[in-house]
């Protein structure tokens, strides 16, 4: 492996929660998932004394609303709340243009947009003519993309590819057409934000997909692809599982901010789960 240039702190800041019948959830439905289940809703931002690059931007109160979702607090509030100023960013990954990841593109007046070629075919091409394969986009938020696209502010990936130095994207595929993970180097070496290639811890332990899919087999496939980019599994880190709030240290300026680059607080399901189903 290549020499360690930099390290970051990798923090999760939490911005939505709420409880919904676990079938929307899980692809096989079997009785103990007939209970409400909890879904939070992160941002992610990764940072050194060099840079501040933003992993995602969340949903907004519009699309947010227009889906009956809980805000606990704005995203964007959310950054201020750790020092983070929308204009000063310069790099933003967006890992899938999904509506609660995808939002307040045009509070970034200065960022380059991070994306994979195959996410920006897939919401912007035939496909997002079928209902069921739009309603996790917002045209809105298409829309801005391709006006930061018109402005040389979209950096298109295809595949892996390091962004900065410590820092590199991998594509997935399976719930989004390009959907992409990040990976982190940290003083406690490599960490990888999963985003939605794994919502919830138990997506995996039960080996029970998420309900939206793009490609099933590059889903399923994708949990693998997670722990094979090098970190220890203590530092592979789910997208949407309020459990993170819990097994992270908070971040001392904001209760809801989590800090996933020190050692978690107790073991993580995938820490004890030896892929059995
Ligand atoms: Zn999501």
């Amino acid at each position: 492996m290549s020499e360690v240039s930099e390290t970051y702190e990798v923090l999760a800041l939490e911005y939505g929660r709420m409880d919904r019948s676990s079938r929307d959830f899980y692809l096989f439905s079997p009785d103990p998932h007939e209970a409400p289940r909890t879904i939070a809703y992160y941002l992610w931002v990764i940072r050194n004394k060099n840079r501040t690059v933003v992993v995602d931007l969340g949903f907004d109160k519009r699309s947010g609303g227009d889906r009956g979702r809980v805000m606990l607090r704005e995203p964007m509030e959310a950054l201020g709340s750790i020092g983070v100023k929308p204009e000063d960013v310069d790099t933003v990954i967006i890992t899938h243009m999904h509506y609660d990841h995808a939002g307040h593109t045009p509070q970034f007046p200065n960022a380059t947009f991070v994306l994979q070629e195959k996410e920006v075919e897939w919401c912007t091409g035939k496909y997002m003519g079928y209902p069921p394969l739009r309603k996790s986009f917002d045209v809105e938020h298409v829309t801005d993309m391709i006006r930061a696209n018109f402005q040389s502010r979209v950096k298109f990936v295809d595949g892996n590819k390091d962004i900065l130095p410590g820092i590199s994207v991998h594509l997935i595929g399976g719930h989004s057409g390009g959907l992409q993970v990040v990976r982190v180097e940290t003083e406690n070496g490599p960490l990888v934000i999963a985003s939605d290639a794994a919502h919830f811890y138990d997506t995996l332990t039960e080996q029970n997909p998420f309900t939206v899919i793009q490609n099933l087999a590059e889903m399923v496939a994708g949990w693998d692809r997670i722990f094979e980019l090098g970190a220890e599994t203590k530092y592979v880190v789910p997208g949407h599982d309020p459990l993170v709030s819990e097994l992270y240290p908070k971040h001392p300026d904001d209760d809801m901010t989590f800090v996933l680059s020190q050692p978690p607080n107790k073991e993580t399901p995938w820490e004890v789960w030896k892929g059995e189903v």
